[in-house]
């Protein structure tokens, strides 16, 4: 099969390799690999014909591109052969407007990308495709692969022990014990994966997985791994053709180990590379106060990088001190004129059940977000008519627990929930509880006012 893709050493080592190598690091300086496509071959088509051809394959059911990923297989991923491409139709997520939480906010067009209608219910599923198909393709080409093999904090385990189930590949998955969502502890579990809780956080448990992909047989699939990028990038791609080929002006989400952001960068550097697009939109990386690396170098004028210890949040999928793609994140942003906002545990909470008295249902890492787009409508560095995408991670049906403490207000870290609400428990006596109705009514009479005025100012 012939293909113009290659991985190449991020650090700049001679060389390029093919992507089906079983390999996830430099060969020489042991740094990460990126996935280069030549544009050359690209450029034989022009725009319109790209941008028909994927209009055409998007959510039809020729296989593999009905799958947000695989509709855009020449840009992604063109070294799977189709009959080893492993896809749960992931991708084509809806791009819903927000128009009742934008209003409330001052803006016209907020917009949020829904990833988590997905497979296992985060954006993990567009990079995971990618790489479990190309395992699959190494396995059918002799190359020895024996299992996969992940850290998580939550997701990626979920995300990597189904595609892996899928594909009948075996799956190893290290987890923190304790720090992830009960929803994301028994998704591996129920795909069959072999599941190490750890006495560590997630920077512990990839520290531990790193030592044993050095072992020859088990592939790492953590966002170190160049091939997911590629399936993430996809995002970038899908958003901009739900808006009929044009650029929204801001992009935010949330970032913990940093792979989504530098993805998300690549994917819209690629389509203008290739004429699609004229130009970018600018970038947020929304952090958790508690784990905030890229914050802090920002706020230091873009200083380097430091290691830290991340201490517990709600947004527990971002609970990262050592963000692995930290370097090509900062790139990416540094290239969209990006910026990184961060927000305290309330700020999360809070901005999270805002948006869900509008319908959302976010979960904590879309809630950072949020929180971030709160702060910087605030400063006016988004202003009235900008078109906002805020890149919403995950379901927040995974985070129940956070939901339930957050209107039970038993969080610890939000003494004050200001939007909880509690279940009204009654006696079953019809004046009781036309009484109650007739109270509930009139108080959410006056709160739609209070947010309509709120909308004026
Ligand atoms: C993985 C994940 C993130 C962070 O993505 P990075 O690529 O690690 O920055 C954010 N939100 C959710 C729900 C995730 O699962
Ligand atoms: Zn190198």
């Amino acid at each position: 099969m012939s293909f113009h893709a290659h991985l190449r050493c991020g650090a700049g080592c001679e060389g390029l390799l093919a992507p089906d190598e079983p390999v996830h690091l430099c060969p020489s300086c042991g740094g990460l690999l990126e996935v280069v496509h030549e544009l050359a071959p690209l450029r034989e088509r022009c725009p319109a014909e790209w941008t028909r051809l994927f209009d055409e394959r998007t959510r039809r059911t020729a296989w593999p591109y009905g799958s947000g990923v695989w509709g855009k297989k020449e840009w992604v991923a063109p070294w799977v052969a189709d009959e080893n491409v492993v896809s749960m139709v992931e991708g084509g997520t809806s791009l819903l407007w927000a128009e009742r939480y934008g209003r409330a906010l001052g803006l016209g067009e907020l917009w949020v990308k829904q990833c988590g209608n997905s497979h296992t219910g985060s954006f993990k599923d567009l990079g995971m495709t990618v790489l479990v198909s190309t395992v699959k393709q190494m396995i059918a080409d002799g190359k020895p692969v024996r299992a996969v093999a992940c850290a998580s904090t939550g997701d990626t385990s979920a995300s990597l022990a189904a595609y892996a189930a899928a594909a009948g590949i075996p799956a190893i998955v290290l987890l923190p014990r304790g720090q992830v969502t009960t929803a994301q502890l028994v998704q591996p579990l129920a795909s069959g994966a072999t599941v190490l809780a750890l006495d560590t956080d997630f920077d512990g448990c990839m520290a531990a997985v790193r030592r044993l992909a050095a072992d020859a047989g088990l592939y790492l699939a953590n966002s170190m791994n160049a091939l997911r990028l590629e399936g993430q990038k996809t995002v970038a791609i899908e958003i901009v053709q739900q808006f009929d080929w044009q650029v929204p002006d801001w992009v935010i989400l949330p970032g913990g180990n940093l792979g989504n952001v530098s993805a998300l960068g690549a994917g819209f550097e690629l389509m203008r590379e290739l004429g699609v697009t004229t130009r970018e939109p600018r970038i947020c990386v929304a952090q958790a106060a508690a784990a905030n690396p890229l914050y802090e170098a920002y706020r230091r004028g873009w200083a380097r990088v430091e290691p830290q210890v991340a201490r517990p949040t709600a947004a527990s999928a971002i609970r990262i001190g050592n963000p692995v793609s930290a370097a090509r994140a900062v790139r990416a942003l540094r290239r969209v004129d990006g910026l990184v906002e961060q927000a305290s545990e309330a700020e999360l909470a809070d901005a999270a059940a805002r948006a869900d008295r509008t319908g959302l249902y976010a979960c904590p890492h879309t809630g950072v977000a949020f929180a971030a787009l709160e702060k910087l409508v605030a400063r006016g560095v988004i202003g009235p008519r900008d078109r906002v995408v805020v890149l919403s991670t995950a379901s927040a049906l995974k985070f129940t627990e956070l939901k339930v403490g957050y209107h039970e207000g038993t969080l610890a870290d939000v003494p004050s929930p200001r939007h909880a609400n509690r279940p009204i428990e009654l006696s079953s006596d019809p004046a009781v509880i036309s009484d109650a109705v007739r109270r509930a009514l009139d108080t959410a009479a006056a709160t739609a006012a209070a947010t309509d005025a709120a909308t004026r100012r």
